[in-house]
């Protein structure tokens, strides 16, 4: 009699694992077979839909802790001084689908969840600090763009080029995209950034523009083209285990987090719009001060349970901190939590990996797998002792806002453009071999498959962000690759 016995999903000791229940030694199956019903039923619906985009991706727990003193800007509870907060981490690329190399040319997600003491933050950043779009009327095409054509299933450069240069404000991120950092060497060998411009609020409730920048400890890597291609036919996992393994050997990757920090009224006369994503705002204007390190120190022990299922959500905001007029993220802000809605079901953030480390006091109630017992009186205002909102506590980040009602671009200011930041970038940040490999990768991804009128098109763009570049990419592809 074994100790450890196997048992049904509801605890009764299993029959067998080897036979199923027959008539005879020979006979039919029996409808009355439940536990062999329960291993096909089960297994018809282990896949639940996977991610629309960042469907490929692995992660792992660890912990953010507070190392200098930022508290002159937010009163945010999980950044101040000393302060340690248990969190989890997910990285992904973003086309490819759950089976997909790790190694695709690609922008990978950088999603952390922290579990403070005010419920969870989450950023939901990427291993860029831009973005390919500014609008999010244009993000669901974008996506659609780099992934597969409806006749036949297949991706598609011509797709891909034929949209990013009819969307010129793409150019800066296509130019880190095509360049070293395209495909780092590992998951732990790449920055994350909130891309996005978030807020901070202090104790005396003055507001800032803040941007958050997860610089690796390990330092920055990449993977040439060629390497990155033969690791695809290799092991198409290659990012997934080097996270696992690193960490199963005690080699837990860290990451310095640094902010930018603008104050609010800098952002009304900043020389371009500081809230466009598909910009950065220069060292040199906002330098960056350092606030903690968040160390990955625990694998997960059940990659569905706890990756799978992982909700990130820019909207998960704490005291202290807030969102910004960025239109892409105040998009993202119904998205995500829609996405979690249509994947997981209503109830998500009763699944573990999403539950906040606080006592939940909401008025949320039933709905498709509803774990968390609701708790009378589920009705507010009420004169039974329930609880009761604080806004004070809740210290939302609010701004001015003014005008007719539009459809049009943001407001063009001096320095508003799509190319000038990709230019900086391949003329000052490059050096002489960086700015060679940028060529050569563009080269090599044009050469597969883009025709005309997008080719034209493409020698433009890349005249545009650079001439030299540009000159460079017209030869090569029209001298075969
Ligand atoms: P800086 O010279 O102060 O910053 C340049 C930054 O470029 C570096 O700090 C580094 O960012 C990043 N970088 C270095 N090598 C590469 C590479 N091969 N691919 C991509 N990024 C690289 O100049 P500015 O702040 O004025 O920015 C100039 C340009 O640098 C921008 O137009 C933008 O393209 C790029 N950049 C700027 C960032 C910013 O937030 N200001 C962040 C990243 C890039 P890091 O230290 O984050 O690794």
């Amino acid at each position: 009699m074994a100790e450890k016995y196997t048992t049904t999903d509801s605890g009764a000791p299993a029959p067998s694992v080897e036979h199923s229940l027959t008539v005879g030694s020979d006979g039919p199956i029996l409808l009355q077979d439940h536990y062999l019903i329960e291993q096909m039923a089960n297994f018809n619906r282990e896949r639940i839909p996977e991610r629309q985009p960042h469907a490929k991706g692995g992660g792992a727990f660890g912990q953010f802790e507070v190392t200098q003193d930022v508290s002159a800007y937010t009163k945010a509870r999980f950044l101040q001084p000393g302060a340690k907060t248990e969190m989890v981490a997910r990285f992904s690329t973003v086309a490819g689908e759950r089976g997909s190399p790790d190694t695709w040319r690609d922008p990978r997600g950088f999603s952390l969840k922290f579990y403070t003491d005010d419920g969870n933050f989450d950023m939901v950043g990427n291993n860029t600090p831009v973005f390919f779009v500014r609008d999010p009327m244009k993000f669901q095409n974008f996506i659609r763009s780099q992934k597969r054509m409806a006749a036949n299933n297949l991706r598609d450069h011509n797709m891909q080029w034929d949209f990013w240069t009819l969307s010129p404000e793409s150019a800066h991120q296509v130019t880190w995209l095509m360049g070293d950092r395209g495909i780092p060497k590992t998951w732990r060998h790449m920055n994350g950034y909130s891309s996005h411009t978030y807020s901070w609020i202090n104790d005396k409730d003055e507001l800032f523009w803040v941007k958050y920048h997860f610089k690796t400890d390990q330092g920055i890597d990449f993977l040439t083209q060629e390497d990155a291609d033969r690791l695809a036919g290799e092991d198409a996992d290659y990012h997934q285990r080097d996270l696992y393994n690193s960490i199963e050997d005690g080699n837990f990757p860290s990451w310095t987090l640094h902010v930018q920090i603008m104050p609010f009224e800098d952002a009304k006369t900043y020389r371009f719009n500081p809230f466009d994503l598909t910009k950065v705002w220069p060292h040199s204007d906002y330098p960056l001060h350092e606030v903690g390190k968040m160390t990955l120190n625990r694998n997960v022990v059940d990659y569905h349970a706890q990756i799978e299922q992982a909700a990130f959500e820019p909207n998960n905001i704490v005291p202290g901190t807030g969102l910004s007029p960025d239109k892409m993220l105040l998009a993202r802000g119904f998205s995500y939590a829609d996405a979690h809605r249509a994947r997981l079901g209503v109830n998500y953030k009763q699944i573990p990996v999403n539950e906040p480390h606080t006592e939940v006091r909401a008025y949320s109630k039933d709905g498709a797998m509803r774990i968390r017992n609701a708790t009378d009186p589920v009705y507010t205002p009420n004169s039974m002792g329930g609880p009761e909102v604080d806004p004070k506590r809740a210290a939302e980040v609010h701004w001015a806002a003014d005008g007719e009602m539009v459809r049009t671009a943001y407001a063009l200011r001096q320095d508003d453009d799509d190319f000038g930041q990709a230019g900086t970038m391949v003329r000052d940040v490059l050096d002489d071999a960086a700015r060679e490999r940028l060529a050569h990768n563009i080269i090599g991804h044009v050469s597969e498959g883009v025709k005309e009128p997008v080719l034209s098109r493409v020698f433009e763009y890349w005249k545009n962000v650079d001439p030299e570049l540009g000159k460079k990419v017209e030869e090569g592809v029209r001298n075969g690759g």
